[in-house]
């Protein structure tokens, strides 16, 4: 809703009506419907009733003029009455006896204006008797008892049926309807009278006021569209329950609807509302109704952390938080608003947050509005009485970078987000084609790993690692090479942290393990006195994950290859350890007992912590490479290395410089102290076959003062022909 529709609580003028008022709208079209097919049922019984009255009225007073004419013609005296003959005879004292006791019924029934008898004379048809008073008497200034031999309405259908032509039988008739003569407006009933042979000597006709008759008609109208009055007012008062209880009705339905279209946690927009108004914004664009809109994918750092160690209520508590922020930080002036150019902030589930601004001018706009968004979510939360941090990434996709549907645009803001994700977190990304091209090369990775596992496309190589005061080969590392049949070879540091992410490292590490324990058993069986004294094996992150289970796993290798325990030894990163650190030195204890060596991998690329080196049981430390080759141009390096090294040998430990590959690197670390070194100058890794070979060489190594040069005789043993 539009502010000032919020103010004025009616939509205003051209926008979308809000939904109380539509449910009103509905539910008034509704009622007046009901209303009108009441009302057209109504009114057709109540015309029929009408119809039916009006007919038995009309019946009932005509056969009431039949009955009347009828008794009239009892009365006349057919003898008496052949011998008048108008107008001699008007009255005469016949014609007066003649006409008494017609005269005494007009007088006698109220409504009866006149009654007079009529004969039939050829196609003529006259009057005979006539029981009105001589005179006018009713002041009409007509004379009531008329000299008129022939009357006008002879015509009518009624006097011909009771007199009729040519001397066929008559039969008692009356008007259809009341008509007017001269003497006023009548309905007239006629029954025929017979004389002593039963020949019909005339009619007698009784006028009857046709007053009467309407009057009688106009009751029972009324009377019928009376019953009208009660029927319009029940179905108004009906229409008007039926109006109210439709609108209370449709409220919650309204309810139902948007719940499903409400996050429940947060009362956010869920992803189908989302959807939907991410689609109008795609359209608006097109049609050019807008300039632009931008899509932000929020996922909170490390949240299902937070979740498993703070439980599930504090989980839902910090979620409710977040979305509150959001919602004010964003000013969106309704989540769940109906206006297509508001802004949209929903929740696709779990810590994952999406937000849809509308109307955006400028594409650095958007920037800014990330920037809000970081600066608004990152202090810390209060949840259950505790401060609780939680960073968020954020992706961002703008419509003029991708409009094609809603999908390819979450799609994009997603993979954006996991570029921020990768860029160290707690930062904003907005998304590049570049991006789209990693993640679909994660994607081939993935799938491809998958179906490489327990196929010839993964092998081990092995590295020597090579003890420098005597030139032997001690030990030397399994190291995993894939060939993907399209993309070729790709390197572990490309493929195990998607191999991690995805869980397959589980069943990867557990097959290196079998494959270079398998190996290392049967260099020791070919040759006992080449074979290198340990195999060194690396894990994981997930691996480490394991616990117990990781535990489970080598116990079973080391008892399936009745392999001694201090034969194998593990090789895990500083980074990896210290992620869960309490979790890691519990495990290395463990793996200590059962007397397995253990390698800290890539040391001072972690956070290098040196009390890391004093309280955790590893045996070997490995110098990471970077060092290494640092080693010769930049001194603060080699100072490092140097109270590296003499650290490290006060504690007991054996000390690996990696990626040595010059003499002078060879030479520097030796003058330094340092036990062992593995690196390109020794040799590549190689495949299992030429492991034995390599461990046959002995480089002779003399040690120098550090600075001064390379004083190392390397016999180019038949080593490295497989290198890696
Ligand atoms: P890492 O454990 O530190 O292994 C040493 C890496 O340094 C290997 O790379 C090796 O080929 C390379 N290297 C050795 N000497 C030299 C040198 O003189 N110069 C240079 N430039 N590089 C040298 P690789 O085989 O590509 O492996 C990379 C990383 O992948 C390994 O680092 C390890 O962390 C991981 N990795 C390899 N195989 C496995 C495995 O089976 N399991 C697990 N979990 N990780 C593995
Ligand atoms: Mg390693
Ligand atoms: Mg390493």
């Amino acid at each position: 809703m539009t502010p000032a529709a919020q103010r004025t609580g009616s939509p205003a003028p051209g926008s979308v009506p809000d939904d109380a008022t539509r449910d009103i709208r509905r539910a008034r079209l509704e009622a007046l419907a009901v209303a009108a097919c009441l009302l057209i049922a109504v009114g057709a019984g109540t015309l029929g009733m009408w119809l039916s009255c009006v007919d038995t009225v009309h019946n009932n007073f005509r056969q009431h003029l039949i009955e009347l004419a009828q008794s009239a013609a009892q009365q006349v005296d057919v003898e008496l009455h052949a011998r008048i003959r108008r107008p001699e005879q008007i009255n005469g004292p016949e014609y007066r006896r003649a006409v008494a006791p017609l005269r005494r019924l007009r007088l006698g029934i109220r409504g009866i204006k006149y009654v007079y008898t009529l004969v039939r004379d050829g196609p003529d048809i006259r009057f005979i008797l006539d029981a009105a008073d001589p005179g006018d008497n009713d002041g009409d200034g007509v004379e009531d008892q008329s000299q008129v031999w022939e009357i006008s309405h002879n015509k009518t259908r009624a006097i011909q049926l009771a007199l009729p032509r040519d001397g066929k039988p008559g039969v008692p008739a009356a008007t259809d309807e009341p008509y007017t003569d001269p003497w006023g407006t009548f309905m007239t009933g006629y029954a025929p009278f017979y004389d002593a042979a039963g020949r019909q000597a005339g009619a007698v006709g009784v006028d009857v006021d046709a007053a009467i008759y309407v009057a009688r008609m106009h009751t029972a109208r009324n009377q019928a569209l009376l019953g009208l009055l009660p029927a319009g007012a029940l179905i108004l008062a009906f229409s008007f329950a039926f109006y109210r209880t439709r609108r209370r009705g449709l409220a919650p339905l309204r309810g139902v609807a948007t719940a499903a279209r409400r996050d429940r946690l947060t009362g956010l927009a869920n992803r189908t509302l989302f959807m939907s108004r991410l689609d109008q914004a795609i359209e608006r664009v097109r049609a050019g109704q807008q300039p632009r809109f931008a899509v932000l994918f929020l996922d909170f750092d490390h949240f299902k952390l937070l979740n498993d160690t703070l439980g599930h209520e504090a989980g839902d508590e910090l979620l409710r938080q977040i979305a509150a922020r959001l919602r004010s930080t964003l000013r969106a002036s309704d989540a769940m608003s109906d206006e297509p150019g508001g802004n949209v902030v929903a929740r696709f589930g779990g810590d994952e947050f999406v937000i849809l601004l509308n109307e955006l001018q400028l594409d650095t706009d958007v920037a800014r509005v990330a920037e809000r968004l970081l600066n608004a979510l990152s202090p810390a939360y209060g949840v259950g009485g505790r401060e609780v941090h939680s960073t968020v990434s954020i992706g961002i996709v703008t419509s003029d970078q991708c409009l094609e549907s809603g999908e390819a645009i979450i799609r994009n803001a997603d993979v954006a987000m996991y570029e921020a994700k990768r860029c160290g977190r707690a930062c904003s990304v907005v998304f590049n084609e570049a991006m789209s091209t990693r993640l679909t090369r994660h994607v081939t990775i993935e799938s491809g790993l998958r179906k490489a596992l327990g196929t010839s496309q993964l092998s081990l190589v092995y590295q020597p690692i090579v003890e420098l005061e005597s030139g032997a080969v001690t030990s030397v590392e399994a190291l995993l090479r894939w060939e993907h049949p399209l993309l070729g070879r790709v390197s572990p540091a490309e493929f195990i942290p998607v191999a991690e992410e995805s869980g397959l490292i589980v069943p990867l590490g557990d097959w290196v393990l079998q494959e270079a324990c398998g190996a290392f058993l049967a260099w020791r069986r070919q040759d006992p006195a080449r074979a290198p004294r340990a195999i060194s094996v690396n894990l994981s992150r997930a691996e480490l994950a394991l616990g117990p289970r990781l535990l489970d796993r080598i116990r079973d290798t080391l008892a399936r290859h009745d392999m001694p325990a201090e034969c194998l030894q593990l090789e895990v990163t500083e980074r990896e350890v210290m992620r869960d650190p309490q979790a890691s030195r519990t495990l290395m204890q463990e793996l200590r007992r059962m007397r397995v060596r253990l390698a800290m991998d890539d040391f001072g690329t972690g956070t290098s912590s040196l009390a890391c080196l004093r309280e955790y049981p590893f045996d070997v430390v490995k110098i990471d490479r970077s060092f290494v080759s640092d080693l010769v141009a930049e001194r603060d390096v080699l100072a490092l290395i140097h109270a590296t090294l003499t650290l490290l040998e006060n504690l007991g430990k054996t000390s690996v410089a990696e990626g040595v590959e010059t003499v002078t690197q060879l030479a520097i670390l030796q003058s330094l102290g340092c036990g062992c070194a593995q690196g390109y100058f020794f040799s590549r890794p190689v495949a299992a076959e030429a492991v034995l070979e390599v461990c046959s060489a002995r480089w002779q190594t003399e040690p120098t003062p550090a600075g001064q040069g390379a004083a190392v005789s390397v016999p180019p043993a038949s080593s490295a022909g497989t290198g890696r």
